[in-house]
């Protein structure tokens, strides 16, 4: 068997990639040719980070974000006054992160410590707050990768302090196996047409983005894809209270669109 990504990839995306042959270079979304990508795309959608922040600022002490990436939720957070620690395992994010911490005043750059690791098995050797784990990305976490973030978390979390995520529901695709295309224009001007493709009852859904329109693209075209988790909030949240944290809040989130609903988690170290 294939092994491939290319020949892999699901869908309308892989029929696309198909065509475009030797004109498209495939990366993983975080990659040094995918973060740019990401990065683009990712701006673009303020409900979560204002309803994160805005959690995060009912909290006292430092703040810890995890999977931090190019730092869509760290900057608006280092607004809070507070130190943050942003921990982030690909180095392509982490570069764009420190990048736009240069174009920062010094002491907001000076609040902020970027650390290179992996959510599910890090030791920061200290106490937050708050722990931040936005953009719903608990779900890039297979089961034993979470049993290892859940760990984490509670050594990290000092007493009263919070963790803080989001979740999202995959529903309502409308049939058992579907592609959902998103049309996205980064605030430069760029377009770019992400396909979203799962199959009801599987527990990942493949993301995949090409710059929009295609026909305006020059070879070599950068195609960028992940692949993540469907987690059910229902099983998340059983999860955490497994791990021993318990859940003290649960708020919907503005809808982004009808097929995604996203959900934030308050959950505290349990007496
Ligand atoms: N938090 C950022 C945001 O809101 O835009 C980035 C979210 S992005 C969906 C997911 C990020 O998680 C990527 O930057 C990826 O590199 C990072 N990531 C994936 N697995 C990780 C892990 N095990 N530990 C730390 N970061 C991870």
């Amino acid at each position: 068997m294939s092994t491939d990504p290319r020949a892999t990839l699901p869908g309308r995306a892989g029929a696309l990639l198909a065509e475009l042959g030797d004109t498209a270079e495939l990366h993983d979304l975080y990659d040094e040719a995918g973060a740019p990508v990401y990065h683009a795309i990712a701006g673009t959608s303020p409900l979560e980070v204002r309803e994160l922040v805005a959690a995060a600022r009912s909290t006292t002490g430092p703040v810890l974000e995890l999977a931090a990436g190019s730092g869509r939720l760290t900057m608006p957070l280092l607004t809070l006054g507070r130190e943050v620690t942003a921990l982030e395992l690909a180095p392509a994010m982490i570069r764009i992160l420190e990048e736009r911490l240069r174009t920062v005043p010094a002491t907001r750059r000076s609040r902020c410590t970027v650390v290179a690791g992996d959510m599910s098995d890090f030791d920061l050797g200290r106490e937050f707050g708050a722990i931040v784990l936005g953009a719903t990305s608990v779900s890039l976490l297979d089961a034993a990768g979470r049993a290892g973030l859940y760990r984490c978390v509670r050594r990290h979390l000092a007493p009263g302090g919070r963790f803080l995520l989001t979740a999202v529901e995959v529903a309502d695709f409308g049939t058992s196996t579907s592609e959902q295309v998103i049309e996205v224009d980064a605030p430069d001007g760029t377009g770019f047409r992400m396909y979203e493709h799962w199959t009801e009852g599987a527990d990942v859904r493949t993301v995949t983005v090409f710059p929009h329109p295609l026909e305006s693209a020059v070879p070599p075209i950068t195609v960028c894809t992940t692949r993540i988790g469907v987690l059910p909030v229902a099983r998340l949240e059983a999860e955490l209270t497994d791990a021993g944290l318990v859940l003290t809040d649960r708020r919907p989130l503005p809808p982004t669109d009808h097929q995604h609903h996203d959900v934030l988690l308050v959950a505290e170290v349990a007496a």
